[in-house]
């Protein structure tokens, strides 16, 4: 064998993954179509949930993002139409981190390639897969651009390359695919006042969605996710219906002084995808390869740093021993059901219908109780399993919380923002 382990795609979930891999022994190929060092995915809000801080610790990334000038964003506030909810500082949500992917991509980049064991392999596009007799993937073929093709062969070859992911279409890996009824566009400012409470501030509207929060470089980013039937009012004039959505939000941040230092960055479809992360014996899948949520929960670079680590953590020893893949690989499957579980949750989600009974009964109790607010924070950061929200006893609160709290009179929700 060439090497231990081949990852295709050198951005968030490849790197991880191969600085893993090489930092435990291993002989680690990473495989990047682009030439650049430098180069940078550009449609991605960076927001990194604070679900991921522990991984990011534990990897060793988390110090190095913050030297490159990375925000933290520590206690995030959440309009939720009956008033803000903001976790008390000693509630144990753990932090948020942003840092811009034209300086995280090469951060990451330049720690794998610095790991020893791991070879990054710029300018090779893999187009193809090598397939044993028992249909197990044990390399692919690459090409360099022009008519040279090269095979390399290991042990585990892992697809790393994105929600189009080419590996997972070349070993015929079925796709899920569910539909986003909301598009997003957002731009970096300079200068902006944020005026809801918090470091950082969530809008839930019902069904749009409006973000402000810091980043690197002392920028402010401010976002917005309408449902798709305020498409044509954007459509008409992107930039003013931008502005116009940002100066109704409640508290919403002063932009007047300030300096858009960006075009409005964005997308109008952005459907799910998901993937068996272990679709055939010899492949694994991380990132957007096994699964692509919907961008608005800011869950996609969280779960390609986990899932990347939680694959190297299954299946390094095994590769270092020579022992049975197909158990480690099942570890592995077992751990991204934390992710699945969300996913599932986050497609719904997606769907931009009215919030049920229950959820707006958790949102409403959440402004006046801490214990509920802790949790909505901790589920919305993707900190610990959905069952920390979605539980009978915070149900049975909320929905008493609520109740007594509409009972005095509380805010009716506004319809803010349209
Ligand atoms: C509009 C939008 C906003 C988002 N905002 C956020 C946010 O705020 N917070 C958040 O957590 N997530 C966000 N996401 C999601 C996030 O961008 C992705 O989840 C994340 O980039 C996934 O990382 P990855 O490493 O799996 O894949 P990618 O970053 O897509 O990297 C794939 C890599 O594979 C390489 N590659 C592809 N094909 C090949 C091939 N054939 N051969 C060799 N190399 C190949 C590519 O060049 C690339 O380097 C957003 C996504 C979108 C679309």
């Amino acid at each position: 064998m060439d090497y231990d382990v081949i990852i295709v795609g050198a951005s968030i979930a490849g790197c991880t993954a191969a600085t893993a891999y090489g930092r435990a022994g291993l002989r680690v190929a990473l495989v990047e179509r682009h030439r650049s060092p430098q180069a940078h995915k550009t449609l991605c809000g960076h927001f990194v949930l604070g679900g991921t801080r522990d991984v990011l610790r534990r990897t060793g990334l988390w110090q190095p993002m913050l030297a490159q000038g990375a925000a933290v964003t520590t206690g995030l506030g959440v309009w939720t139409g009956a008033g803000w909810v903001v976790p008390r500082p000693d509630s144990g949500v753990p932090p948020a981190i942003s840092l811009r992917r034209s300086k995280l991509d090469p951060l990451l980049r330049g720690i794998a390639d610095a790991t020893p064991g791991v070879d990054l392999l710029l300018g090779r596009r893999v187009v193809g897969l090598v397939e044993n007799a028992a249909g197990a993937v044990v390399g692919v073929v690459t090409s360099n651009g022009g008519a040279e093709r090269a095979e390399l062969r290991a042990r585990l070859v892992v697809g790393a390359d994105g929600h189009r992911s080419t590996v997972a279409r070349l070993a015929r890996v079925a796709e899920d695919r569910a539909p986003n009824h909301r598009f997003l566009f957002w731009a970096y400012y300079e200068g902006a006042t944020m005026n809801g409470p918090g470091d950082g501030q969530v809008w839930s509207l019902d069904p749009d969605i409006a973000v402000c929060v810091p980043v690197d470089d002392g920028l402010t980013q401010v976002g917005v996710f309408p449902a798709k039937d305020r498409l044509p009012e954007f459509t008409a004039g992107r930039v003013a219906a931008f502005d116009r959505f940002v100066a109704r939000l409640p508290d919403g941040p002063s932009l007047a002084g300030a300096r858009r230092v960006s075009n409005l960055i964005g997308t109008t479809d952005y459907p799910c995808i998901r993937r068996d992360p272990t679709p055939r014996p010899g492949l694994a899948l991380i990132g957007d390869a096994a699964t692509a949520s919907d961008p608005v929960p800011a869950v996609g670079c969280g779960w390609a740093f986990r899932s990347a680590s939680w694959l190297a953590d299954s299946t390094a020893g095994a590769l270092a021993s020579g022992a049975d893949l197909r158990r480690a690989l099942r570890s592995y499957r077992k751990a991204h059901r934390f992710i699945d579980r969300y996913d599932a949750l986050g497609r719904q989600d997606a769907l931009a219908q009215p919030p049920g009974t229950l959820q707006r009964a958790v949102r409403t109790a959440a402004v006046t109780d801490p214990y509920v607010a802790r949790r909505l924070a901790m589920f919305a950061m993707r900190a610990a399993d959905p069952s920390v929200l979605l539980n009978p006893r915070v149900a049975l609160r909320a929905l008493v919380g609520s109740g007594v709290r509409r009972s005095r009179g509380a805010a009716s929700v506004p319809a803010a923002g349209r």
